[in-house]
């Protein structure tokens, strides 16, 4: 039996659920772009989820935790570990478990794997309010919370109450020791496009409860119209990661690519969307290398011309040749360098403290 067998057998052994190997992880990001998980597990709700990851750190396994793969740049290498999709039943992908209707508003429970804007359409169809932007927002409920989703001026962190997630540090002591922890919103430390579960080794979503306020139903579906027909106005279709910098304070990160006169600017067949410049859409067969060099040509071009040093919102995960560098930049480039060691942080963001890497 070879070592990839023995853990497969032990993976299954303790968490009851089919393991594949070598599963190109691609079909499961939105840019349709990245190369094979060693390990591949489908997590279907939120309690299989903390077994997988337990399971994970008895094995000595890394993961790769994977929602909707909406804001992630998977590494044409792949990933040496473990992939986690986390999934829901079909019942629940669309909706939560009403907590408390009796007061002012409703508390609902969510699983991490619902998805995002079936949640936000539930929601607003039942007249509760607070989450009408989040209707254009692609991916999971685990993976909002852990990046503070917003849109519209809203955002995870209004409407968060509670969450409950798998910590790498179980508390307690001896037997009644338990990765699992439930920390309301307020300790979520939720900030622009980040929480305390989005730095490295922090841990990972297992469920949530949302706190929503009343409006009528036809109030709420107006507001998601008119988001609508915002989001056509100045969203591409093809396929992409959603933005890929963050704002820098008071600015906007696409206005300042448009600027740069970098908007359509290509690698292959990734290019700054024509529509929105802090947009990379994959025009067919890009990959994440040319990805990643698309991305340290506009922090080159934007730190030359503004001096501002743009950093990505986009996750780069998994294992980035070491040797990383954008195509046509000097190798000696310190903002290629700069971005390198951010892909290699980033990748440990996505490795939720799990294994020896992480401690
Ligand atoms: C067309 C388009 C439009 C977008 N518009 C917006 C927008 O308006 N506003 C906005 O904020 N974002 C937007 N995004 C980005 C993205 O949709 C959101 O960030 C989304 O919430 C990510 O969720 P996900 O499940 O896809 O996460 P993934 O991409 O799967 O993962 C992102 C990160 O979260 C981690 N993660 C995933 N699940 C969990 C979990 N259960 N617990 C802890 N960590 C987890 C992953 O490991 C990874 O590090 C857009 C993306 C696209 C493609």
């Amino acid at each position: 039996m070879t070592i990839s067998d023995s853990t497969r057998t032990a993976l299954h052994r303790e968490t009851g659920l089919p393991v594949e190997t070598n599963v190109q992880l691609a079909p499961y990001t939105t840019l349709k772009i990245g190369g094979p998980a060693d390990f591949f597990i489908r997590a279907p709700d939120g309690v299989s989820l903390g077994h997988i990851l337990t399971a994970s750190v008895n094995l000595g396994l890394q993961v790769l935790v994977l929602g909707g793969g909406s804001n992630v740049v998977i590494s044409d290498r792949g990933f040496r570990g473990l992939g986690i999709k986390v999934e829901t039943r079909t019942s629940l992908r669309n909706r939560g478990t009403i907590v408390d209707e009796d007061g002012p508003g409703v508390v609902i429970q969510v699983e991490p794997g619902c998805q995002t804007a079936g949640i936000a359409r539930w929601t607003a169809q039942a007249g509760w309010s607070g989450l009408d932007w989040a209707c254009g927002i692609p991916g999971t409920i685990g993976g909002a919370i852990a990046g503070n989703a917003g849109a519209y001026d809203g955002d995870m962190k209004a409407v968060v109450n509670a969450v409950t997630y798998w910590s790498p540090a179980p508390t307690g002591i001896g037997s009644r020791s338990s990765h699992i922890c439930t920390v309301s919103g307020n300790e979520m430390a939720f900030g622009y496009r980040t929480s305390r579960l989005k730095t490295p080794g922090s841990g990972v979503v297992l469920g949530a409860e949302l706190r929503l306020g009343r409006a009528t139903p036809t109030e709420l579906q107006e507001r998601i119209d008119r988001f609508e027909t915002s989001r056509r106005a100045r969203q591409p279709t093809e396929r992409s990661c959603g933005s890929v910098f963050r704002n820098p304070p008071g600015m906007f990160a696409g206005q300042l690519v448009e600027q740069s006169g970098l908007k359509g600017h290509r690698f292959g067949d990734a290019q700054i969307s024509l529509l929105h410049g802090n947009y990379i859409v994959n025009r067919g067969t890009a990959t994440s290398h040319d990805i990643y060099s698309l991305i340290v040509a506009v922090r080159d071009r934007i730190l030359r011309d503004t001096g501002i040093a743009l950093e990505t919102e986009v996750i780069l995960a998994g294992d980035w040749p070491a040797d990383e560098h954008a195509v046509g930049s000097d190798s000696a480039n310190p903002m290629a360098e700069a971005l390198h060691r951010e892909a290699n942080s980033r990748a440990e963001v996505t490795t939720t403290g799990v294994g020896e890497r992480n401690g």
